[in-house]
């Protein structure tokens, strides 16, 4: 094998608003890390759009498939344009059908809880996201909830396996059956059955309201967390909330062949082109990005480097109560390398 052929080669969709400034940051300390991986760039922009296209071009897509790994700015979806959601397009595109959002407490933060730790797995494929809804008379409507076995056994899964290989003691399926009972009762019994498979892992079953409630009194009953896709939604902001919001929290999507990491929060039009984007959520998501190459020894000394800046407090941006702009925070961040 040529020394390039450990090169991956990584897609790198900017995105809009302050995506390209937050990827920038994620280049910059890749490259200071000397993370062996390259960029193939593809700026997708909802700016000059028609009504009706494709928003994401097909050799963009085609350029994820080919390298399996992609990491993505927010993109902005125009309203009233008849697009469906990008974010929507491109998980059903390439088949991403789980999303994996770990929310830990960051030393330096203040947060209502000290030791948070969970990790939502949500189901990214159907549930109510299918987007079947028609008018049935003036004034009724009706939106349909697709929950299939093959998915829900797929995403339960892929939460045990993530548990095992991470080392985590349990997984909680977050339902609805009680009223819900076709749909989340067949999801939750994709989850008991494979529970069985997994005897090292403790699993848990919880309402969704009840979860909701204990998340935000009793976090430390949580650790992995197995979700349909709008439960999984929701859930994984109020997670993500518990640790300090969306500026910090990673996400990354799976597919049989495909990795797509992003960042969680939007466009943040207010703050763009400006420098004072925190682009921690990328990088994060990025640096799980590299447990997937296994390039483990990257990915800690980039998180160390991370967690060390924002602990010690001299650099933060303005969404945690700095003064840093994105590129000092950036720079912080290599020097700790
Ligand atoms: P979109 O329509 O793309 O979702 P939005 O108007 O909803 O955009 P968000 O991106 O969701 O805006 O951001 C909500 C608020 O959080 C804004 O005030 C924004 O400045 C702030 N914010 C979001 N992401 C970040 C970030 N990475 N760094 C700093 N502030 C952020
Ligand atoms: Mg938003």
């Amino acid at each position: 094998a040529s020394p390039t052929d450990a090169l991956h080669t990584v897609v790198l969709i900017p995105g809009d608003g302050i995506g390209p400034e937050i990827s920038e940051a994620v280049k910059k300390v890749f490259a200071a890390a000397r993370v062996p991986i390259q960029w193939e760039e593809h700026l997708i922009s909802t700016k000059n759009v028609v009504p009706g296209q494709d928003l994401i071009p097909s050799t963009a897509l085609d350029a994820i498939r080919r390298h399996g790994y992609g990491i993505k700015g927010p993109l902005e979806t125009p309203i009233g344009k008849g697009h469906k959601s990008l974010n929507l397009t491109l998980r059903q595109a390439l088949g991403l059908y789980a999303n994996v959002r770990p929310c830990r407490t960051v030393p330096g933060i203040r947060t209502k809880f000290d030791h948070v730790d969970v990790v939502t797995i949500r189901e990214n494929t159907e549930g109510e996201y299918v987007g079947l809804e028609h008018e049935v008379v003036p004034g009724v409507v009706e939106s349909l909830k697709v929950i299939t076995r093959s998915a829900s056994e797929r995403g339960a899964r892929f939460a045990f396996e993530f548990a095992r290989q991470n080392k985590r003691r349990r997984v909680t399926a977050v339902h609805k059956a009680s009223v819900l009972k076709l749909s989340d009762g067949m999801f939750l019994e994709c989850c008991r059955r494979t529970a069985k498979e997994y005897p090292d892992i403790e699993f848990r079953e919880a309402l969704i309201e009840l979860c909701c409630g204990y998340l935000i009194s009793q976090p430390q009953r949580y650790d992995v967390l197995v979700l349909t896709n709008l439960a999984g939604d929701i859930v994984s902001d109020l997670a993500a909330g518990l640790v300090g919001g969306l500026g910090l929290t990673a996400s990354l999507n799976k597919g049989e062949h495909t990795v797509l990491a992003e960042a969680v929060h939007g466009t943040a039009p207010d703050i763009a082109g400006k420098d004072l984007a925190n682009p921690t959520a990328l990088l994060l998501s990025a640096v799980m990005m590299l447990r997937e190459m296994n390039l483990h020894d990257h990915a800690d000394r980039i998180e160390r480097a991370i967690y060390t800046v924002i602990k010690e407090g001299k650099n933060l941006t303005g969404d945690l109560g700095g003064k840093a702009r994105c590129s000092e925070y950036t720079r912080a961040i290599i020097d700790k390398l």
